[in-house]
Parts: structure tokens; C-alpha cells; sequence
């Protein structure tokens, strides 16, 4: 078989949940069949980080990142703490994440959640990782927090500080974001008819900062709304991206899959 042309990253896949327990190896396959290089597959809790760390060990593509998701935030501990830093030592791991803020389901109490959460970025640090980071409704508290993280010195001699995952916030919010050294992470709503909002915030963002990413089993682009979706409709995103910035898709891939490289340290050779 030929090789693919372009090379992609989904930067955020959650590859280890139970939709995909019947297929796993031949998604990964299909999803390198397209020129899928590299997935980074975020843990929501212990089970999930644990799992995520597993399948990059035995997987040449997969890549995890570790940590506890907003909505199980009522979970943490010392002791959750003490297995997430553990976790953070694997190699492959190259973030913590997803953590952050959901205030839309509110699944923890706010102030839990941002225990949770401000614990986490200051593993994020210790560890030299960058963070992935989910928020719903939430970006003005979300902000503060990682304002004072990015100005706590041990933040401070990190080069690349994280992802706002599926970004949809605004204008102004991703502005501060790009100032504190954050990239944007871009999935398959932007596809949807309807997003022009949507697709008008994704285009004041900075290129340099740009990330493709599926959110698998989540958020399938057009045409596979209401199914399952995997890594390999990341080339989806970058089409409807290339238009977007109205950019050839070669260079937008290749501009993204340098971008991720850059962010989470993993080889950006194809
Ligand atoms: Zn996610």
C-alpha cells in the first residue's frame, strides 16, 4: 500500500472508552491508513489514565496524557494525587489532562473542581508537561487560574503551557490564551453547517497555535453526525480548517502536526 501524502495528529481522542473496546487496534489502523501519526489520548479519571498510558506503551502512534476530568473532580485526594503524579512518571505520558472546568453539567461541585484542577497544573509544572485542558462555560475562572499558574515561576521556564481542547470560547478569552502561551485545539463542530460563529472565532486564532484533533467517540464531523466518531475523520477538520484560514491543506496539516509536535515534545518526523 502507498503511503499516505499527509501526516496528522489527533491531539485529542479518547481512544480507551468503552465504544471502542470492540475495534481499538483496527481504529488505530484505519486511522494510519489516512496518515494518522500520532493520537494523544487523554485520561478522565485513574482507570482511563491507566489505560491510556498502557495502549501508548504497546502502540508506536498513541501518545497519553493523565489526570481527572472536571465532572469525577469530587474524586480527588491526596491519594488520587500521589497516582497521578505516578502515572505522570511513564514514558509516552506527555501531558496532564484532560482536567479543567465544566459549569455546564456542574457533575462536581465549582469549588472541588477547581481544587482539582489548580492541584493538577501545579503536577503540570513539577513535571515539566504541558496541560489539556476541557472547559464548558467556564472560561473567566478557568482563566484566572491559569493566569496565576503561567506566572508561578516553576510555570514560567515551561516552554509550551497546553491546549484549550474543542476551543469555541471567543474572540477575546482566546486572545488572553495565546498570551499566556496556549494553543487551540479544533474538532469536528467547526464542520457542522450551522457553526458560523464557530468557524468566525476559529479564524482570528493564530495559526502557529492551531491543533486538529477528533475528540473521538465525541463530536463526529459532517457527514457522521449521530455516529461514532474516530481519529482518522481528523482529516475532516483539516479540510473544513484549510478553508477556514483559506490556506492549502497541505500547508494547513503540515503547520498543525508541527504545532503538536512542538507542544507535547513527541518527534515531528513523519
Ligand atoms: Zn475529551
Amino acid at each position: 500500500m502507498s503511503q499516505p501524502e499527509l501526516s496528522y495528529s489527533d491531539t485529542h481522542c479518547h481512544l480507551i472508552l468503552p465504544q471502542f473496546n470492540t475495534d481499538r487496534l483496527q481504529v488505530i489502523e484505519r486511522a494510519i491508513e489516512v496518515g494518522v501519526r500520532r493520537i494523544l489520548v487523554p485520561g478522565i479519571d485513574i482507570e482511563t489514565s491507566r489505560k491510556a498510558v498502557a495502549l501508548a506503551a504497546s502502540h508506536e502512534h498513541v501518545y497519553a496524557a493523565v489526570g481527572l476530568h472536571p465532572h469525577q473532580a469530587s474524586e480527588w485526594s491526596p491519594q488520587y494525587q500521589q497516582e497521578i503524579m505516578a502515572l505522570a512518571e511513564e514514558p509516552k505520558v506527555v501531558a496532564i489532562g484532560e482536567i479543567g472546568l465544566d459549569y455546564h453539567r456542574t457533575l462536581s461541585p465549582p469549588e472541588k473542581q477547581r481544587k482539582a484542577f489548580r492541584d493538577q497544573l501545579r503536577i503540570a509544572s513539577n513535571f515539566g508537561l504541558p496541560v489539556v485542558i476541557h472547559n464548558r462555560e467556564a472560561i473567566d475562572p478557568l482563566l484566572e487560574d491559569l493566569e496565576d499558574w503561567v506566572s508561578d515561576s516553576s510555570t514560567s521556564q515551561m516552554t509550551s503551557t497546553g491546549v484549550l481542547h474543542a476551543y469555541s470560547s471567543g474572540v477575546d478569552p482566546a486572545i488572553l490564551a495565546a498570551e499566556l502561551g496556549f494553543y487551540f485545539g479544533v474538532a469536528g463542530p467547526i464542520t457542522y453547517k450551522n457553526a458560523h460563529e464557530r468557524r468566525n472565532i476559529t479564524s482570528t486564532l493564530p495559526l502557529d497555535r492551531l491543533l486538529i484533533e477528533t475528540d473521538s467517540p465525541y463530536m463526529p464531523p459532517h457527514p457522521f453526525r449521530g455516529k461514532r466518531n474516530e481519529p482518522r475523520y481528523v482529516e475532516l477538520v483539516a479540510k473544513q480548517l484549510s478553508q477556514t484560514f483559506d490556506l492549502d491543506l497541505q500547508s494547513l496539516v503540515k503547520t498543525t502536526f508541527l504545532n503538536a509536535a512542538r507542544l507535547f515534545g513527541w518527534s515531528h518526523d513523519d
